[in-house]
């Protein structure tokens, strides 16, 4: 779906103008805000988009999966559904999917 890249309207038909009046075109490349809107599974050569972020504890040997979060951050990686499911783990560390309701 095409959106204004002044707003956060969608953008009807072809002119790429969305209610507010900024034509599309006016950006060369989208801004930063567009691109973290649309992020990607960091495996190489995966172009699926990111569902889930895996985070790893090395304090701890954990590594957990959360669906994804809000903000990058240098020891965490984003993956689509198909790799979430399919994380390894170094031997005698544990990988903890948070993602399933936690009964409370
Ligand atoms: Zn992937």
């Amino acid at each position: 779906m095409l959106q204004c890249y002044g707003c956060a309207s969608s953008v009807g038909g072809r002119g790429g103008r969305c209610s507010h009046g900024t034509p599309a075109s006016t950006y060369g490349v989208a801004p930063v805000a567009s691109v973290l809107r649309m992020r990607q599974c960091s495996r190489p050569a995966c172009a699926e988009p990111a569902e889930a972020t895996l985070t790893y504890h090395y304090a701890s040997g954990t590594a957990w999966i959360d669906g994804l979060s809000g903000e990058r951050e240098p020891h965490r990686y984003d993956l689509c559904s198909g790799h979430a499911a399919r994380v390894r783990v170094p031997h005698g560390w544990t990988l903890v999917d948070r993602r399933s309701p936690v009964a409370a």
